[in-house]
């Protein structure tokens, strides 16, 4: 099929906003787009959030996603400026906007009863912002729209607008349910990013183990978190016989890593 030139410039604009671990999937962000976007979002999401300001819980996040991002065997992790949050909360969920910001809540935190399980977590929502999954998502749902105003405009995209439905947290959760493909793919670069990092890759399926059974004891604290992340039998199994496959990095490659303050910070957490 021939094509005119306009729409040699339409496919050329969408493969050029795909840099990152898809580089051929359709985005009509740029890198700096989805970091705006995501700066944008946090903005909105915070009204909404109490964010914990714990020196020592900060430092541990900040350390473990340090870690796991020096450490990343994927490229497409290092494009994004990364933030981690804890939010005050006791629903067990984590999220990741587009472009790096990570929130964590104490629900979730509680949950973990190693680094290695609290790394599961937060390398599963970087994996989502290193394969740009808000973005690709967003484009495909945008797709009609945008391509109408490629077809106008010669000038890039702009980020679009979102339109804000009820409560901003709730809408932005809602926007970032993912497919189960995302979300096996994030599953399959988490372990992968804390593999390299050192971190014991058995940890993911043991978090989606304590999940599931809350989700038997306390349903309604996990509800949000299990809409997003459907915890199939088969998600755990793929996730026990993934973690099985790796090769784990030469123990001098990851010696450097400092003792863990967690167990400490679980301490000063502690419910009586
Ligand atoms: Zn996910």
């Amino acid at each position: 099929m021939k094509r005119t030139p306009l729409q040699v410039a339409v496919v050329c604009w969408l493969v050029v906003g795909c840099a990152g671990v898809h580089r051929f999937h359709p985005n009509f962000y740029s890198l700096d787009g989805d970091i705006r976007l995501g700066e944008q979002l946090s903005k909105e999401v915070e009204t909404d959030l109490v964010l914990l300001r714990h020196s020592a819980l900060n430092q541990l996040v900040n350390t473990v996603g340090r870690r796991l991002l020096d450490a990343s065997p994927e490229p497409a992790f290092k494009l994004f400026p990364y933030s981690y949050h804890v939010v005050d909360s006791p629903e067990v969920n984590a999220f990741a906007l587009p472009g790096g910001p990570v929130y964590l809540n104490m629900g979730i935190v509680e949950v973990c009863e190693t680094e290695d399980e609290l790394a599961s977590v937060m390398a599963h929502e970087m994996s989502h912002v290193a394969a740009r999954h808000a973005t690709e998502m967003l484009t495909t749902q945008n797709l009609s729209q945008l391509a109408i105003i490629a077809a106008v405009s010669v000038v890039p995209i702009p980020i679009p607008p979102i339109a804000w439905e009820g409560a901003k947290l709730g809408y932005v959760l809602s926007l970032l349910h993912y497919s189960r493909g995302k979300e096996a793919e994030a599953d399959r670069l988490g372990l992968r990013l804390m593999n390299a990092a050192g971190y014991d890759p058995t940890a993911m399926a043991s978090v989606f183990r304590k999940l599931s059974e809350q989700q038997h004891s306390l349903p309604s604290v996990v509800e949000r978190f299990m809409s997003s992340h459907p915890l199939s039998e088969v998600r755990m199994r793929d996730a026990e016989r993934q973690s099985a496959q790796l090769e784990r990095p030469n123990a001098a490659a990851v010696a450097a890593a400092s003792p863990s303050t967690f167990p400490q910070v679980k301490m000063m957490f502690a419910k009586d």
